[in-house]
């Protein structure tokens, strides 16, 4: 049986912390404030991942109050909600996700997060759409207070 999830997340932007997404640090000023290294794109990878399985969200599953979790790597958590989905023999079979960011622009980086990506979900680049997207000036995104991102997995369950 195929299962799908949507997942979706947003951090604030802030100066001097380390923009990540996907896995893929994009140089620059400004990063992702949060618990944890603020991988918007992989939370809300994770967050669908998590949905397609039934298991509920990542707050459940990394809380914020858990030292463990402090600044951990998004690939990390990544991994372990993929050990989640295996040992129910759940695999992972596509992902879709938007990214909407003012700036820095993503594109340039685009390639290089859906390859970060489809590594870690162990899916051939072509299974893993990565999508950019601005707020054109409107709203958190557009005022450059923050980053979001979409996203949809489907999962196959043996
Ligand atoms: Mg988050």
């Amino acid at each position: 049986m195929t299962l799908a999830g949507i997942g979706y997340d947003s951090h604030r932007l802030q100066e001097g912390r380390r923009l990540v997404l996907g896995g893929v640090e994009i140089p620059g000023e400004i990063g992702l404030a949060g618990h944890s290294a603020a991988d918007v794109l992989v939370h809300a990878v994770i967050d669908a991942l998590l949905g397609a399985a039934g298991l509920g969200d990542i707050g459940q599953h990394f809380p914020d109050t858990e030292e463990r979790w402090r600044d951990a790597d998004s690939m990390a958590l990544l991994a372990h909600v993929l050990d989640l989905l295996g040992e129910r023999g759940m695999t992972p079979r596509n992902v879709d996700c938007t990214i909407v960011l003012e700036r820095p622009r993503v594109g340039p980086h685009r390639a290089a997060i859906r390859e970060s990506l489809a590594r870690a979900l162990a899916l051939p680049a072509e299974r893993v759409n990565v999508k950019a997207t601005t707020g054109e000036g409107m709203g958190f995104v557009g005022r450059g207070e923050g980053a979001a991102a979409f996203a949809i997995a489907t999962v196959q369950e043996q």
